[in-house]
């Protein structure tokens, strides 16, 4: 397992503004410092993109994108969009951007915004690269144009993000990212905040858009990107995770959207999520779930789980490494981990040994797999099981979760749920919010089996 802090990306600064002319240099090596492993420096119009082109050239760790903000739409005529194109032949541009529509301050007609927008989009779709949109105050138009121009063939990203919920949904329907700068941290954003708590991190930027917007510690004076640790912070806070769950996965989203960065791709057999390990023992499972997640990629929280082989018990000590820095150990993975039960005891019961509380999330069909009721032989091994009910009844279960045992396996993970209270201190009965899925109705069938009862949040793997 990795024992290396990921570092984070800022998706969106200005390092080519004047505000950094005194500083520019401290500045990078500030962000440097304060583990910001990559920048990405956006332009405006062709002057602030040659000149992030070049902040780009010079430093390794920058990245650029070219294009003309809304602000200056007027400017996007043909020769410009013939010098955008010959720009973006740079290895280190990465995407178009920023472009978009500002019905806030409107310095530009509107109709010459809509039209340089379009114009861009279809530069990017030309080039194969992504977008950056700005969107202020028109996120109707935004959203009917990037359908319209087809912009989801290239994917993108909503900067600063300011619209409702159901903006968020759509621009995600579209496959776009969304990203969130220092303004979250202000005290009166509520809004933001609640939009933060509603996305799944999977597909979220943090940003700076510095030297606009500081988080509020700074609020009022110049921003930079070292601040962009101040919006992580805040998503860590929101999201019940840790700066380095934020981190890893914002980072992950970015090099997957713009290529940049350095991601760790090798498959984690002990992976940690918030200060719980997690072992992934087996890609096997019982289900084929249709909301399986491992059938998009086996990526969790920024963690690549896809075993070439399945580990024997050395390799996961080794993986594993001192349980001690946890709260606890969670057999779990893309996979059924009772598939391996007598890895899961062997491994257990060396866990316990040494004080450590040990949880298995399961589907909950173990004693059909081996024939038998296993229960008895987890007692004093496990301190809590987590069971995936997902329905109120077989046929639904079924339809959702395709069990290899058909209609059997609804009957199976309830008997299980019931007779695991003999033998395992804590069980929890969890269901996927999956449209569709009645969670009242979980709800009561797990209150008539006397378990306690979670929602999990589809989408929200980890
Ligand atoms: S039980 Fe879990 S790992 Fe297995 S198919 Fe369903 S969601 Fe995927
Ligand atoms: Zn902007
Ligand atoms: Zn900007």
């Amino acid at each position: 397992m990795s024992t290396q802090h990921p570092g984070l990306i800022d998706s969106h600064a200005h390092l080519d503004g004047r505000q950094y002319d005194e500083d520019r240099q401290e500045v990078i090596d500030r962000a440097h410092q304060s583990g910001v492993s990559h920048i990405l420096t956006v332009g405006c119009d062709l002057q602030s993109s040659q000149a992030s082109i070049e902040l780009a050239q010079r430093f390794d760790q920058i990245y650029a994108a070219v294009g003309i903000h809304p602000h200056d739409a007027q400017e996007c005529n043909d020769a410009a969009i013939t010098q955008l194109r010959k720009m973006q032949r740079h290895s280190k541009v990465v995407a178009i951007g920023e472009i978009g529509l500002d019905f806030f301050r409107d310095r530009s007609p509107r109709d010459q915004q809509r039209e340089a927008f379009r114009r861009q989009i279809s530069l990017a779709k030309e080039v194969k690269k992504p977008i950056i949109v700005h969107d202020r105050d028109a996120h109707d138009e935004v959203l009917q144009i990037l359908r319209e121009e087809d912009a989801a063939s290239v994917g993108g990203v909503l900067h600063c993000f300011s619209g409702d919920l159901q903006m968020a949904k759509d621009c995600l329907e579209l496959g776009f990212y969304l990203s969130f700068p220092g303004t979250i941290t202000y005290p009166k954003n509520e809004a933001a905040r609640e939009i933060v708590k509603a996305v799944s991190i999977d597909r979220m930027l943090v940003e700076t858009d510095c030297p606009y917007l500081s988080p509020q510690k700074f609020r009022g004076k110049r921003n930079e990107p070292a601040y962009v640790r101040y919006t992580a912070e805040r998503i860590a806070e929101i999201k019940g995770l840790t700066f380095d769950d934020v981190a890893r996965v914002t980072s992950r989203n970015s090099f997957n959207l713009f290529g940049i960065g350095d991601v760790d791709q090798t498959t984690q057999i002990a992976y940690q999520i918030r200060d719980s390990l997690y072992l992934n023992i087996t890609n096997r499972c019982t289900n084929a779930c249709i909301f399986c997640a491992k059938f998009d990629d086996f990526v969790v929280k920024g963690h690549e789980l896809q075993l070439d082989h399945e580990p024997d018990a050395s390799e996961l000590k080794r993986a594993i490494g001192d349980p001690t820095r946890y709260d606890e150990v969670v057999f779990c993975g893309y996979g059924e981990p009772l598939l391996r039960l007598d890895l899961v005891k062997e491994i257990a019961r060396w866990l316990k040994g040494q004080g450590i509380k040990v949880r298995i999330n399961t589907d909950g069909q173990a004693n059909l797999v081996h024939g038998r009721n296993v229960l008895p032989e987890l007692s004093g091994l496990v301190d809590a099981v987590s069971v995936s009910l997902n329905a109120p009844d077989r046929a639904t279960y079924q339809m959702l979760c395709q069990s290899q045992f058909a209609e059997e396996g609804y009957q199976a993970v309830k008997d299980f749920l019931r007779q695991a209270m003999d033998y395992i201190p804590e069980v929890v009965a969890s269901a996927v919010t999956y449209p569709g899925v009645d969670i009242d109705a979980c709800r009561a069938v797990a209150n008539e089996l006397g378990v306690e009862f979670r929602v999990r949040e589809y989408q929200e793997v980890g």
